[in-house]
């Protein structure tokens, strides 16, 4: 019950942080510890501690996950809200934080590895076995979805199999987004493909992930300073029962938070970093203006909130999981992410 209360007064936005394990690349031994996680009652699996310069910074969230949490461990705590979209809930799941934290880890996890996969295709598998048990409830599911990336507030689509369409075309008229009255968003000339099996959506993941990483080579390692955006559309209808849903989820790997200094950069780098920090403070915005109930909510200042609008009002239900990387070099970082978090939370 208690639990309940606290879900209606925060208006079903939940934050989680996962710290990843240090890595060998981090080029540092174990004994510097700049994060812990406190033992009390009130703080176990919830508290993160991170000190900075002899000073102890402490933040509580919703879940935290240490480096020892498994994908699938992450996954439980999120499974109930995966399968809310099946029921007719619009749903949106981000991964915030620096480049290098582990968000594409905990949204895709390492392809073809069964114990490493991430929240995206552990998602899929559940509900489409979902949708075959309700088959026997007489309820039929239709699946769609769409990958989209935006760069320097651009949209580009990365399931289009128009190769000639680059991303420097966004001054056209392509991909304007649209909201109609019953709360869908269409985005002009994405393709939208028909899906029957989470196998199928994992090939067209891994289309979409080599269609970021020619980008990538191009431009300047575009994955991390663009926001990836999956979607899944999910409507199913029970004529017996004469009723019908609406799903959507959206799984948003961040483009990366490090705050990159304006002073440095020139040219194109300086307009990336603009987009990156006028989007990623716009979702701040955005939460911390719905978590507050605030009456006017500021979607439209960035493509990415304009894009989720009707999956983040109302009754929808949000996610930030806030990646935070271990290693003592990135403790600056490390608390940006967490105040980030905080203050949606
Ligand atoms: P980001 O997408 O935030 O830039 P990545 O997901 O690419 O970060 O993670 C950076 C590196 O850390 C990768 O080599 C990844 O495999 C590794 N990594 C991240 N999270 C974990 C984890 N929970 N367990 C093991 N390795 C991880
Ligand atoms: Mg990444």
């Amino acid at each position: 019950k208690m639990h309940n209360t606290i879900l209606e007064l925060k208006g079903n936005i939940r934050v989680f942080c996962r710290v990843r394990p240090l890595l060998l690349d981090d080029g540092v031994e174990n004994e510097t510890k700049t994060i812990s996680f406190p033992t009390t009652i009130e703080a176990v699996g919830r508290g993160i501690e991170v000190i900075q310069h002899g000073q102890s910074h402490p933040f509580m969230f919703d879940k935290v996950f240490t480096p020892q949490s498994s994908q699938e461990e992450v996954f439980v705590e999120i499974s109930q809200l995966v399968q809310s979209a099946l029921d007719g809930y619009k749903v949106c799941i981000f991964a915030y934080g620096q480049t290098g934290s582990g968000k594409t880890h905990t949204m895709m996890g390492t392809p073809g590895s069964y114990d490493d996969k991430g929240l995206i295709p552990r998602s899929l598998e559940q509900i489409f076995e979902a949708r075959q048990k309700l088959k026997e409830q007489g309820w039929k599911y239709e699946m769609q979805v769409s990958m989209l990336e935006i760069y320097n507030e651009m949209i580009r689509d990365l399931l289009s199999s128009n190769k000639s369409c680059s991303a420097d075309s966004g001054n056209r008229q392509q991909y304007a987004i649209k909201h109609d009255p019953s709360g869908n968003t269409h985005v002009s000339d994405l393709t939208i493909v028909d899906v029957r099996s989470s196998k199928e959506v994992v090939f067209l993941l891994n289309r979409a992930a080599q269609s970021r990483s020619v980008g990538k080579t191009q431009m300047n390692e575009q994955s991390s300073r663009s926001h990836f955006v999956f979607t899944l559309r999910i409507s199913g209808v029970n004529e017996t029962m004469e009723q019908h849903v609406h799903g959507v989820l959206n799984l948003i790997d961040l483009a990366g938070s490090e705050r990159l200094s304006k002073s440095g950069s020139t040219g194109d780098r300086l307009k990336e970093t603009q987009a990156i920090n006028k989007s990623l403070s716009s979702l701040s915005d955005v939460i911390f203006a719905l978590a507050k109930k605030e009456e006017h909510v500021p979607f439209r200042n960035s493509k990415l909130t304009y894009l989720l609008q009707p999956c983040l009002g109302g009754d929808s239900k949000t996610l930030m999981v806030v990646n935070v990387s271990p290693s003592p070099s990135s403790v600056n970082e490390s608390l940006c992410s967490l105040r980030f978090a905080a203050r949606v939370n």
